[in-house]
């Protein structure tokens, strides 16, 4: 059994939304998944009411708990996450069941991939992810199946602008919007912050370049960009 966690971001003290009496405290909830048969631990970050008992996740709880979800790829080999058969079913437009029928699962297969319940079988591994590298895979088996992909037309245009900004423009926004975050470095622990902002935005543009247009990137980058600059600012 093996746990990915790194130390807790320590926010300062926060007035509770629900109650607004008592003050959040830092508190972990854990996600457990079973890769290849081993029992692999997620601890993620959420905060406590000491009042109320009520829950809440602060943005960068948020940002940081994708990265550590993220982080457990080292450990599934070509075994697809939960999270990559979500986005991709996502990205077409398709049910649980219609994505199902596509691959010639069980109604309730894709379901139970997306929660990691089971996992997808080594055929059924390779066709899914090589339906993520190559869209015309998808489109080839809906064919096959009969099935119109709901959001096929939305997803070419994509690929065209896409191809038209090349990806190098992609990082150039990345790179950008962390550079206008480096004269806050001069502090340690704005360094420290900056660090960790970068690190956030490189898992972002991975997970981003398969799932949004590159508008949607941009305000992404903007977004990202807002949270280090308040959380420096706090
Ligand atoms: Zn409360």
């Amino acid at each position: 059994m093996s746990t990915l966690a790194t130390p807790s971001l320590a926010p300062k003290a926060r007035v509770c939304p629900s109650c607004r009496t008592g003050q959040l405290q830092v508190s972990h909830r854990e996600r457990v998944f079973h890769p290849h048969g081993e029992t692999l631990v997620v601890a993620l970050l959420t905060s406590v009411c000491a009042h109320c008992g009520a829950e809440a996740t602060s943005s960068a709880q948020h940002d940081e708990n994708l990265r550590r979800l993220a982080a457990r790829k080292g450990q599934y080999g070509s075994l697809l996450m939960g999270e990559e058969i979500l986005a991709l079913r996502r990205r077409f437009g398709l049910t649980q069941q219609v994505a199902s029928r596509i691959f010639g699962k069980g109604k309730i297969a894709f379901s139970r991939y997306e929660s990691e319940t089971t996992y997808p079988d080594e055929s059924t591994t390779r066709l899914i992810s090589m339906a993520i590298e190559k869209p015309d895979t998808l489109k080839w088996l809906a064919d096959q199946a009969g099935i119109e992909i709901a959001l096929w037309g939305e997803r070419c245009e994509d690929e065209q602008r896409v191809k038209v900004c090349s990806i190098t423009k992609v990082y150039d926004a990345a790179q950008s919007s962390t550079k206008h975050q480096e004269r806050y470095t001069a502090s340690g622990t704005a360094a420290k912050l900056v660090g960790n902002f970068s690190k956030i935005w490189s898992s972002h543009v991975v997970a981003i370049r398969q799932t949004l247009t590159l508008t949607e990137i941009r305000n992404e980058a903007s977004n990202q960009g807002q949270i280090a600059q308040q959380a420096l600012a706090s």
